[in-house]
This record gives structure tokens, C-alpha cells and sequence, in this order.
């Protein structure tokens, strides 16, 4: 018998949060091993809820919420994406400038098919959410990786941006703040990359959807600010500032110069229609999220339990001889590096498999997130104190297991 084949497109695509590691942890499961799982950022399974108020919009809709919606989404959703933009500085944006996608993935992968031709490259930033490199390449791109520099908070090195810069580069993208590092990036170098991609007409994507999640009075600066002489398009969404990541909703935001890319927003149009709508209850919460008092804040100050829990990660981690760790400024995630000269260990892959089937803590290798050094991994810190300490227990007694 014939076998039924994946398209060629796949074969090289790989999203390893969800990849044959935790493949390995459902079987494990299943075999009725209880495994911690620090691998997805996904805060509704941590006991992180809803805003009620987004909750109860969404249910108090429903009923209106049966027909498709505009293809860009429903009026209300883009008006409060735009005064948004208004509150935080950005000017012009109208509402024609924004779109409403499930969630910032299926805008990810929309912004990409109508973008690029084969061989086209993108710049997407090493290490980084591996949907961004997967999407590029699955679209026929090439992505090309620029350097984030651990030694400088894990800031992006300009010098190496601009180098890898080629007749085929059409868009740099800039995840801030970052997953997995959780930096949030400097000013000065926000305005570097944005004068970058003025120079060379290249278009910056920026994935702003922990824009929110940030630690110890740190700042973050929209990159839409800095650019006026190229196009920007910004992404955010629902699913973790607002604990919402099962009710798909996310936008994205077109600013500087849309007149030159007509042709680029009509293909955006022509995919979003193709794809009916994105999903309509979740387009009603949307200005509730936006506007009003802002409850991730109480979550993210010294006396709140992502600030406690992330915390508690990173002194834990960067107690233990041979582990170092950039303390993080923003987002969901730390991302620890072993130095493997104190370890038994060969690479992040095998810490990874090894640490699940011997301790059942389930972590994500930093190769990844296509980091080409094997000795980084991430751990997602939305556990409550208490389970995150048994994990992180159990990661330090698989280390020292392993130590020279
Ligand atoms: N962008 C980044 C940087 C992420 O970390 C994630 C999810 O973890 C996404 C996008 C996907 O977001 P959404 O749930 O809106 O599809």
C-alpha cells in the first residue's frame, strides 16, 4: 500500500514545546507517572484565571456572537486595539490598521504567506518562539538568525543584524519582551534596530504579547514609536496578559509607511477573508481586556505570584554551582545555561530527556527555540510556589546526580 505522505514543506519544520519530548511525557502519563510540566506557557492550567469581566463579556455575547464577523474583525475589537495605540503614543492609526487573528499564531503564519516568495529571508532573533522560524521556513522562506547577546541581558547585537542583512532580506522580527530569555530590550537598541530596518526598507514584525508581563519597574518600549519611514507591524493579544490562551484572540497593528506596502496589506486582506474570521465570542472580550484597570499588575509586583514564582526560579537556579541564568525582565520564562565542563551531561536534549524520565519534570531544550549552543533550557515559572519548589528541587538533585 501506498503511504500517505506529509508535505514536503514539513520536513525540515519543528516545534519542540510541543515536540517528541513531550510526546515522551504523555506517555509517561499515561503509564500513570504524575509529571510536572514546565513546558508550555499556557497560565489557566497554573490555576491563573480569566479576568471575570472578560469572562462574562464573552458569555453575555454569545449569542451575538453566532454569525461570522468582518474579516478583519468586529468593529468594537479593532476601535479598542486602536485607542490602545492612542494610549500608549503610537499616532494615525486608524482602524482599517488593525486585524484580529486566533490568537497571535494564526498571525504569524498569515503575516508570513502573504509575504514571502521562495528564498525570501527574515530575520528572527536566536534564541526565539520557534513559531517564528517555523513559519518563515514552512512559507518558503529562509529564516536567518541574528545573535541576542547573553552577555548584554540578552539584548540583540546590532552588529550581527546588520551583517546578516542580504538583497533577499524582506523583515526583521523582534520578539520584546522575549521568550524564552525574558529580556526586555533597551531603548537605545530598539531605536538601533528600527534605524536598521529604515536604512534597508525592511519590514519589522515586533511580537509584543507579554507587552504587560515586567518585572521591577521595567519599561517597554513599542518599537511602532521608532519607526516612521518603513512598515511595523505589531502583534499582542489575549492569551497571556489577560490568562486567556484557550479563547484565541490576538491583533495585530500596521504603522509607518503603509502606503508603500498597498499590494502587502491587500494580501493580508485576501488571507484574512480566506479564513472567514477569527473566532467572534473571543472578539467581544477584547475591549473589555484593553481598557480599565489592568489585574496582570497585581500578578507582576514584588508581592505578586508571577513576580514570587519567577523569582524563586531564578534564585534557585543561579544558586546552584555550574548554572547561570540573565534574571529576567519580562514574560513568563527563565533560561538557564549549564556550564557542561562541571556536568555529566552531552547536550541540552539529553538534560531534557534524561531530567523527564528520572525526575518527571518536563523543560524544553534551548536548541528549541533554534539557539545553536546545547547547553541552555527553558522553564516556564507559572507553578504555584509550592509545585515550582518540588521542581526545582527535583532539578537541582538530577543535577548534582550528574555532577563531576
Ligand atoms: N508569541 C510569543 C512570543 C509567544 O510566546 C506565544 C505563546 O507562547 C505566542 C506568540 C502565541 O500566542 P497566541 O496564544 O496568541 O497564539
Amino acid at each position: 500500500m501506498d503511504e500517505i505522505l506529509k508535505s514536503d514543506r514539513l520536513t525540515h519544520l519543528k516545534y519542540d514545546i510541543r515536540g517528541p519530548v513531550y510526546e515522551k511525557s504523555l506517555e509517561l502519563e499515561s503509564q500513570g507517572y504524575k509529571i510536572i510540566s514546565l513546558n508550555i506557557g499556557n497560565p489557566a492550567t497554573f490555576g491563573f484565571d480569566a479576568p471575570d469581566e472578560i469572562v462574562h463579556d464573552i458569555i453575555l455575547n454569545i449569542r451575538n456572537a453566532q454569525g461570522y464577523s468582518d474579516s478583519r474583525g468586529l468593529f468594537a475589537a479593532r476601535k479598542a486595539v486602536m485607542h490602545h495605540t492612542q494610549n500608549i503614543g503610537l499616532p494615525g492609526i486608524t482602524i482599517n490598521d488593525i486585524y484580529i487573528g486566533n490568537g497571535v499564531s494564526e498571525l504569524i503564519m498569515l503575516s508570513m504567506q502573504a509575504l514571502l516568495n521562495e528564498g525570501d529571508e527574515v530575520l528572527i532573533p536566536t534564541p526565539d518562539y520557534p513559531l517564528w522560524t517555523a513559519s518563515v521556513a514552512f512559507c518558503g522562506g529562509k529564516p536567518v538568525h541574528y545573535v541576542c547577546d547573553e552577555a548584554a541581558d540578552w539584548n540583540p547585537d546590532l552588529i550581527d543584524l546588520e551583517n546578516k542583512i542580504t538583497p533577499r532580506t524582506r523583515a526583521i522580527v523582534v520578539i520584546n519582551p522575549n521568550n524564552p530569555t525574558g529580556a526586555v530590550y533597551d531603548k537605545s537598541i530598539l531605536e538601533g534596530i528600527a534605524r536598521i530596518a529604515e536604512k534597508h526598507k525592511l519590514i519589522v514584525f515586533s511580537d509584543e504579547i507579554y507587552d504587560r508581563i515586567l518585572y521591577d519597574g521595567t519599561v517597554h518600549y513599542p518599537i511602532a514609536k521608532m519607526i516612521q519611514d518603513t512598515l511595523c507591524i505589531t502583534m499582542g493579544g489575549l492569551s497571556k496578559n489577560y490568562r486567556a490562551a484557550g479563547f484565541r484572540g490576538g491583533w495585530m497593528i500596521m504603522s509607518g509607511a503603509r502606503q508603500r506596502a498597498k499590494s502587502y496589506i491587500e494580501g493580508l486582506t485576501l488571507l484574512a477573508s480566506m479564513r472567514l474570521c477569527a473566532n467572534v465570542p473571543t472578539q467581544y472580550a477584547i475591549q473589555t481586556a484593553l481598557g480599565g484597570y489592568q489585574s496582570i499588575n497585581d500578578l507582576v509586583i514584588p508581592a505578586g505570584r508571577l513576580y514570587k514564582q519567577i523569582m524563586l526560579a531564578y534564585d534557585r537556579m543561579t544558586a546552584i554551582p555550574g548554572v547561570s541564568c540573565v534574571k529576567p525582565k519580562g514574560a513568563l520564562y527563565i533560561f538557564p545555561k549549564l556550564d557542561l565542563t562541571q556536568f555529566n551531561i552531552a547536550h541540552d536534549e539529553q538534560f531534557v530527556y534524561d531530567l523527564l524520565t528520572e525526575q518527571k519534570v518536563l523543560v524544553v531544550a534551548g536548541t528549541g527555540f533554534n539557539f545553536l549552543d546545547k547547553n541552555h533550557f527553558r522553564i516556564v515559572c507559572l507553578p504555584s510556589v509550592d509545585e515550582l519548589t518540588v521542581a526545582l528541587d527535583r532539578i537541582e538533585a538530577f543535577l548534582e546526580s550528574r555532577r563531576k
